[in-house]
């Protein structure tokens, strides 16, 4: 899908004093929220969590490109692949098609080093 590989954030921040620094990094693509803002804010109807996974998705077809969403949610999650004025809201899907297929998503596949894992917290 166009833009899918912008759903991801990496963060990486510093601790420590020279020379006892350390590196940090944080993969976030979305938390798909128990009580997700992101929905409260979207007045069109377009975001939603669906039943069978808890995934929160974007109906694009009912998408206005409002960004709402973006400001209310607070890890940075919804994406527009470009800043015009209407760019429909792209995100992180839970990869839903793949766990209907009984498959793990593609971001905890496709992690060497296994740092991420996926399942209810
Ligand atoms: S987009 Fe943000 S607020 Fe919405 S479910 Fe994902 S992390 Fe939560
Ligand atoms: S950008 Fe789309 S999904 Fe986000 S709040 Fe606006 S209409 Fe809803």
């Amino acid at each position: 899908e166009p833009g899918a590989e912008k759903w991801m954030s990496v963060y990486e921040w510093e601790t420590g004093v020279f020379p006892t620094t350390r590196l940090h990094a944080l993969a976030f693509p979305c938390a798909h929220c128990e009580d997700p803002s992101c929905v409260k804010a979207c007045t069109t109807g377009a975001l939603y969590k669906e039943a069978e996974f808890g995934a929160v998705l974007v109906d694009q077809e009912k998408c206005q490109g409002c960004r709402a969403c973006y400001e209310a949610c607070p890890y940075g999650a919804p994406r527009f692949v470009s800043d015009e004025p209407g760019t429909k809201m792209s995100k992180c899907t839970m990869c839903v098609d793949r766990l209907a297929e009984g498959m793990q998503p593609a971001c905890t596949m496709s992690c060497p080093l296994r740092a991420f894992d996926f399942g209810p917290i």
